[in-house]
């Protein structure tokens, strides 16, 4: 087995990546040392990124003792951790073993899914979780991209969401949803919100001041009209090939906070064409205002969900006016419309596939019946994450995410995996519980 596996990568103190022989790849569960599985083993994906884990030592695998090893330095210069960064469509299953040296400040919030390096190419522990090609960047031709970005303000002169999307989402952080959305195809997105009423630990678009880590991306700072949203929307829907307009993206606060505009928006777009999907991205927490956004016309709605146990889930979103049992109510709410439900599911390598996590997964889904479990692999750093959600070490047994995946299958047929919102097209009658 193990000639199989592709050796361990390591980064010198300027960034430069090689690899380590006789050191084999080794991946961690929690704070448990893997050694990969040849099938959990794929060619690192076109558009991920390669990251240096700073003051970090890689820890790889010598097949000559059968034991794992931390390496600090090769050839008298110090060496440090290295981990891939995987694109959008893929779920993460083993993570990057390393060890971190004192008072280490957190990693950006990002995921560090286990690398490798064997006869020329990366290889890293993750798996294709959804066929739908709409992020891929080879499918992103960025002059075009650039040049459609232009067309599109112009297109929608004086639209402050337009200009938003063009010259925030587009031309500053290259999103694929706002490429997608100037592109003219598949989701495109619609942020509204400028506040939250929760506190996420690994928040993405705000972060304490006296937080070590940085947001990814800053918020929007204004709520747009109704007029704003559903003149995009409507052209959006009209035009696209299997088109999806969604409400809660990443720069953006909570959209359900921005309840009243959204539901006079989603009346507006429906008065003027039914095609396509109307989604809402939410923490779920206000399920009042997403009964009156059903009742409006919306199609489905994404949950996001670092656990299904309400102390975990509390510890990583501090919700301020809400708690759990908001987050049911509102998917319940949702199976009662007949809507689409999802939950964007952070996904932690030895803790979604521990026992006790994949008992209340279990509970919740049988309780709320959802349609679609969309992996998320959680960009945080994988040790502080563990320190802050307080989790038991040694960890709990726990079953290997293809087994998870595996389990997903056996316990709720119906149930569609994936990564991305689907379109109508992808709204499959079989994926409804009878
Ligand atoms: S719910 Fe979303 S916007 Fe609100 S704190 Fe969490 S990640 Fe940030």
């Amino acid at each position: 087995m193990e000639q199989e596996l592709p050796f361990l990568v390591v980064s010198d103190a300027n960034g430069n990546v090689f690899e380590l022989p006789p050191y084999r790849m080794t991946g961690m569960s929690m704070n448990t040392l893997v050694l990969p599985p040849p099938s959990s083993l794929i060619e690192l994906p076109y558009g991920s990124n390669i990251f240096m884990l700073p003051l970090r030592h890689a820890i790889g695998y010598d097949p000559r003792t059968g034991q794992y090893k931390e390496i600090t330095e090769y050839k008298g210069n110090p060496v440090f951790g290295a981990s891939a960064f995987m694109a959008p469509a893929y779920m993460q299953l083993l993570r990057s073993a390393y060890t971190s040296c004192r008072d280490v400040s957190p990693l950006p919030l990002y995921s560090y899914t286990a690398l490798g390096w064997l006869n020329g190419k990366f290889y890293v522990c993750g798996i294709r979780i959804d066929d739908d090609r709409r992020q891929d960047l080879e499918n992103f031709d960025l002059d075009h991209i650039g040049e459609q970005a232009q067309d599109m303000k112009q297109r929608f002169k004086g639209n402050r969401l337009a200009a938003h999307l063009v010259d925030h989402c587009v031309c500053r952080y290259g999103c694929p949803a706002a490429r997608n959305f100037v592109l003219e195809r598949w989701e495109c997105p619609l942020p509204t919100s400028p506040a939250c009423n929760a506190a996420c630990i690994g928040c993405i678009s705000k972060q304490p001041v006296s937080s070590s880590i940085k947001a990814s991306q800053d918020r929007i700072l204004f709520i747009p009209e109704v007029d704003e949203i559903a003149e995009i929307a409507i052209f959006h829907l009209e035009n696209a090939p299997g088109p999806v307009v969604s409400f809660g993206q990443g720069c953006e606060g909570e959209p359900l906070l921005a309840g009243d505009t959204i539901e006079l928006a989603i009346r507006k777009i429906r008065e003027h064409t039914s095609r396509g999907i109307i989604n809402l991205n939410t923490n779920g927490s206000k399920p009042d205002v997403v009964r009156r956004l059903c009742k409006a016309g919306l199609d489905s709605i994404r949950v996001s969900l670092n656990s299904a146990q309400v102390d975990f889930y509390h510890r990583y979103y501090r919700p301020r006016d809400y708690s759990f049992k908001e987050i049911i109510k509102t998917l319940h709410i949702i199976r009662e419309y007949g809507k689409w439900s999802s939950i964007n599911y952070f996904i932690f390598p030895g803790f979604t596939d521990s026992e006790g996590e994949m008992d209340a997964l279990f509970s919740l889904i049988k309780d709320t019946r959802i349609n679609m479990i969309q992996t998320r692999n959680l960009n945080i750093d994988p040790a502080w994450y563990i320190e802050k959600m307080e989790f038991k070490i040694p960890q709990e047994k726990s079953i290997g995410l293809i087994n998870w995946l595996l389990w997903v299958k056996k316990e709720f047929p119906w149930i569609k995996t994936g990564y991305f919102n689907p379109s109508k097209q992808g709204m499959k009658k079989e994926h409804f519980p009878v």
